[in-house]
């Protein structure tokens, strides 16, 4: 019997969590759920998973999240802040912590859970593109299990072989990672009308349903580029060791390229509920209540070379990523920025990547190891972000 934490509960990866555990009783019970804004469905949450704890990210929601649970007779514990979130990531009764926190603000309890040695479902990108290093080396030290739920890290995990994870590419006889990517809803749009483009139908997604910021991140290709970042950490790959192969269809979530030519590629539907099951039962199976993949139905699987002037973020995260942690730091901070400010309607779709580009240009080159230098990074881009919004309102 496992017991779970989810982080970030209430969001897209936290839902579809939620729907496999409640599949299998016997194997996982919840401990605790996290949400932020979305109350009303965090409590009907926990009363149909009997949570133990409810934890609200910010301290000053306690009042509302007691009347609230009082209102859906929840009977789980409420807690509120950020300690509240590190604990239940860390409580010793916890052996899996699904990190489903988007953004920065799933840093630190992702970082509790891997420093007490849990199995990590790590869903939130963003904490892993801000520490890599620090991440990885806790979780060496103690001991913790990083289980990618990224569809494509998931599937890159899948097709490399058993315990590779942190391994040597080379030795295993490993020639590429092909991360692959839909290239979202503005593939084959003119660029001339880039600047035209809408919040409405940035937030559309051909083939994914996922939460607001990370669909923008898809439209924009900025999602590929932090995806890039996670899984030089993730497998220990360097820039050269990953191609980004644009696949419309999202039937392939990713594929590994052995020396010997062989190419093992891992397929299914786009749902987010097979990385979890996987992630969850590891290594065994469990039935994830997804639909089979039909062949039958599939009409072609076609593949193309992303183009940096469509994609430009794409291009700026695999610089970073050769930069090094100050500049990955600093891009995803500014990206959190400048995708709020787009989805506020503060600026346009191609201004995305100009403040992404201008705030690291506004930066200089540094080396970041410990956690308090991270976070210092972290804010002074956004900082800088936010100015550079200001500026173009
Ligand atoms: P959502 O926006 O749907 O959900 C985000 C979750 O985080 C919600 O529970 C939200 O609470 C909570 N949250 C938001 N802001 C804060 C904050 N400041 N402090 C604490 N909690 C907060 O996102 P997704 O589920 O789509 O994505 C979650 C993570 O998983 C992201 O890092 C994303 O990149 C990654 N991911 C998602 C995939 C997907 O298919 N959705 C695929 C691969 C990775 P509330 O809603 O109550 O405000
Ligand atoms: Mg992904």
């Amino acid at each position: 019997m496992q017991t779970v934490t989810v982080l970030g509960a209430t969001g897209s990866i936290g839902c579809s969590t939620l729907d496999v555990i409640q599949r299998h009783p016997d194997k996982y019970r919840v401990f605790a759920i996290s949400g932020y804004q979305q109350l009303d469905k965090l409590m009907k949450q926990a009363k149909q998973c009997a949570a133990r704890y409810v934890v609200l990210a910010d301290e000053r929601q306690y009042d509302d999240a007691v009347q609230k649970a009082a209102q859906y007779q929840v009977e789980s514990e409420i807690l509120c802040g950020q300690k509240a979130l590190e604990e239940v990531a860390s409580a010793p009764e916890v052996t899996t912590v699904m990190a489903a926190i988007v953004g920065a603000a799933g840093l630190l309890p992702t970082l509790a859970a891997v420093r007490a040695g849990k199995r990590v479902l790590l869903a939130n990108k963003e904490a892993l593109v801000m520490s890599g290093a620090l991440f990885i080396e806790a979780a060496n030290q103690s001991g913790a299990q990083i289980l990618p739920i990224d569809s494509e890290h998931n599937a890159i995990f899948q097709c490399l072989p058993d315990n590779f994870q942190y391994g040597d590419l080379p030795a295993s006889g490993i020639q590429q990672i092909l991360l692959t990517g839909s290239g979202g809803p503005f593939r084959t749009r003119d660029l001339a009308t880039f600047d035209a483009i809408t919040v409405e139908q940035a937030c559309a997604h051909p083939n994914w349903s996922m939460g607001r910021k990370i669909t923008v991140d898809s439209a924009t290709m900025m999602n590929k580029g932090l995806e890039f970042i996670e899984a030089c950490w993730l497998f220990g790959a360097s820039v050269d060791d990953i191609t980004v192969v644009l696949h419309p269809q999202s039937v392939i979530h990713s594929m590994v390229q052995y020396n010997d030519g062989s190419v093992i590629a891992q397929m299914g539907n786009p749902d987010m509920r097979t990385p979890i099951a996987h992630g969850l039962s590891w290594p065994a199976r469990i039935d994830a209540g997804v639909e089979q993949l039909d062949f039958a139905k599939i009409q072609a699987l076609t593949f193309d070379t992303p183009c940096y002037t469509r994609y430009p973020n794409l291009k700026l995260a695999i610089d970073a990523c050769a930069s090094g942690q100050a500049a990955t730091t600093r891009l995803n901070a500014a990206n959190e920025v400048a995708v709020a400010s787009f989805l506020e309607g503060k600026i346009s779709f191609t201004q995305i990547a100009q403040v992404n580009e201008e705030t690291l240009n506004a930066m200089e080159p540094m080396d970041v190891s410990s956690l308090q230098q991270i976070l210092e990074e972290d804010r002074r881009a956004r900082d800088i972000a936010h100015g550079l919004v200001r500026g173009l309102i």
